[in-house]
């Protein structure tokens, strides 16, 4: 019997760590699944591939903290499953203007401790240097996620349990045969019969839409890198995992991240959140480049001149896309229309998805399966932010003003 004439409980279209997360969640129900990944499994042409992932609850929008607390107590119960770790624990700081009220925002949802003194008695003196007139708050809920290495977990649990995953496999078509009927059709005309559909295509998602719909959704695709710079000499220790230095985020123009020593020894990850828009299907990999270099490189010469060398640039360069909304919400519903309840879309994860994909994954999966997000309504995740019809003549959604983002 060949997989296309098999028929499926649920079809996820798109295997990066949402739809990996998705197709997990619903095999381990012991639904009949089928993961449709367009290019290879973990390429590199998407949003979910790379080193490292930074999970923090400070978030600025107050509907995160309990979908990032729901994500971590997910992330443990599959490594304990796998028997193997994707998330090292760190600390994770936030930094920036005291009068920011973005930062302010993140501090109080997220229950960070504000630190009194940066110039005296913080942890991080010496490695900081924190401007004047800017504050920092810890928190001890913070990690690095491997990325594809986690993809490749949830990929690996979901086929142990049943799940068919197929790559090279690009969905064209996702059309409604009648109440509880799907068929999706590959590029290459198979086709495949499923109760339910859960679209998960990152930056495809506006492009795949508007053709099974007729809807835009708002989901801009943007350029952007990871960027590694290499330690001063004598300091490569000081800022490892091993030496407990955190995750951070900067607030401001540029709003800047970074992520610990970790995985290219004597290299630190800081680069800078958003980058250029570009088409998934026609990208210039060079794109961007200064305009996402030399902003990180002045605030590390400002804030971490001591630590971190900026001269010559920095060692490693890695691309990525993030598929940004207007408001930097999620996109997280059923599709509506014709397809009802039958089609459900995970899409605009803005740059700062990854660490709630188990979350994500089952919230997508539950509500295929379930017509509700029952873990998401326990867990207190109000998923209410994150509907299509927040766009309806309205193109910014969510968005009140800038310090809403991020
Ligand atoms: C540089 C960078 C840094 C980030 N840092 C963080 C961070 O620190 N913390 C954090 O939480 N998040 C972070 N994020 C965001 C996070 O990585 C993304 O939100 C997340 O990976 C999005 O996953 P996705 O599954 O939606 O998209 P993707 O990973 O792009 O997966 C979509 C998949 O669908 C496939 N596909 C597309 N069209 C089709 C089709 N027609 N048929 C079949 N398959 C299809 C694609 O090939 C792709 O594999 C970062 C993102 C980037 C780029």
């Amino acid at each position: 019997m060949t997989t296309a004439s098999v028929g499926f409980d649920v079809i996820v279209v798109g295997a990066g760590i949402m739809g990996s997360c998705a197709a997990y969640a619903a095999a381990s129900r012991g639904a009949r699944v089928l993961l449709l990944e367009r290019f290879d499994l973990l390429h590199h042409r998407g949003s979910s591939h790379g080193e490292s992932r930074t999970i923090r609850a400070t978030y600025t929008q107050p509907h995160y903290p309990a979908m990032v607390r729901l994500s971590a107590r997910l992330w443990a119960e599959t490594q304990d499953e796998a028997g193997y770790r994707v998330l090292t624990p760190t600390p994770h700081v936030d930094m920036g203007p005291r009068d920011e009220p973005a930062l302010a925002a993140a501090i109080r949802n997220g229950g960070a401790a504000q630190v009194a003194d940066t110039g005296s008695t913080w942890p991080w003196v010496g490695v900081f240097q924190v401007p004047d007139g800017w504050t920092a708050a810890v928190s001890e809920f913070g990690g690095v996620m491997k990325a594809t290495k986690a993809v490749a977990m949830f990929q690996a649990l979901a086929a142990r349990k049943g799940a068919v995953v197929r790559d090279r496999a690009e969905v064209v078509h996702v059309i409604k045969r009648g109440e509880g009927s799907i068929l999706v059709r590959t590029a290459n005309g198979e086709e495949f019969h499923g109760a339910k559909c859960i679209i998960t295509v990152g930056a495809w998602s506006t492009k795949l839409i508007k053709s099974v719909t007729g809807m835009d959704l708002p989901v801009q695709p943007l350029h952007t890198l990871i960027c590694y710079w290499k330690a001063k000499p004598g300091h490569e220790h000081e800022i490892t995992v091993e030496a407990g230095f955190p995750t951070f985020a900067s607030y401001g123009v540029p709003y800047i991240y970074s992520t610990p020593a970790m995985e290219f020894p004597g290299l630190i990850k800081i680069a800078m959140h958003g980058g250029p828009p570009c088409d998934p299907d026609s990208r210039d990999w060079s794109m961007g480049g200064a305009a996402l270099v030399e902003p990180v490189a002045r605030w590390i010469d400002a804030v971490m001149p001591a630590h971190v060398e900026t001269a010559g640039g920095p060692v490693i360069r890695q691309s990525c896309m993030y598929s940004m909304t207007p408001d930097e919400d999620f996109v997280i519903d059923y599709l509506g229309g014709e397809f009802g309840k039958d089609v459900v879309i995970g899409a605009g994860f803005s740059g700062h998805g990854f660490k709630m994909g188990p979350a994500v994954g089952r919230i997508l999966a539950e509500m295929a399966m379930d017509g509700e997000a029952r873990t998401a309504a326990e867990a207190g995740v109000d998923l209410s932010q994150l509907k299509i019809a927040r766009f309806v003549n309205n193109p910014k959604g969510n968005l009140k003003d800038a310090a809403d983002q991020l």
